[in-house]
């Protein structure tokens, strides 16, 4: 029996993604046992993120500075914005480095089920982005789910008459496909295929 300190952080780490509790304790092993190299080095990075952890003011993004390193980096297309429903998204896409406007992440995706409304997303701040003008592209990248396709026609609707092309990812997407957990390979073919929203 492991003593309660080391329980605790075993139950901390068997509640992130993709890990259950038997990786858990295998993580919190081998931790023990490089505990002045990586233990410490892990330790020090989860303090750095917490310091200085913001959401952007500007896209939702999660990162050290407000705004995001995205929406300061002068190098981004200013015309072309791309719309997510969650950071992890905004995260996949990026990696995929094909995408070089920037990006509005809603924070979610419209519910009946889960009772997530229009009022509960960033879709007014989206709306307040494109009016003040200056962007030519908006990019609908939902996920290719019932409820994030929902969310790209309650967008479109509102955009309707906004001087403003919109584009979705192209299919490709599997069915049902969550962003995050596409590769790079077939997340850049979708990009590259885009195609208008009808
Ligand atoms: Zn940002």
């Amino acid at each position: 029996m492991a003593s309660q300190e080391i329980e605790t952080l075993t139950a901390a780490l068997a509640r992130l993604p993709g890990l259950g509790p038997r990786s858990a304790r295998r993580a919190v092993l081998w931790l023990i046992k490089r505990r002045e190299t990586s233990l410490v080095q892990l330790v020090e990075a989860l303090a750095a993120v917490r310091e200085s952890l913001v959401e952007c003011t500007v896209c939702g993004n999660v990162d050290t500075s407000d705004p995001c390193g995205i929406c300061r980096d002068p190098r981004r297309d200013q015309r072309a914005l791309c719309v997510v429903e969650e950071v992890a998204d905004l995260w996949a896409l990026d990696r995929a480095h094909l995408f070089t406007g920037r990006y509005h992440v809603l924070g979610g995706r419209l519910s009946a089920l889960d009772g997530v409304r229009p009022e509960d997303l960033a879709i007014d701040s989206l709306l307040a982005r494109i009016e003040e003008g200056g962007i030519d592209e908006v990019l609908l990248a939902m996920n290719a789910t019932l409820e994030g396709q929902t969310t790209a026609h309650y967008i479109a609707e509102k955009l309707e008459n906004k001087p403003v092309r919109l584009t979705q990812l192209a299919h490709g997407l599997p069915v049902g496909g969550e962003l995050d957990y596409l590769d790079e390979g077939t997340l850049a073919q979708a990009i590259r295929a885009r195609r208008p929203v009808v």
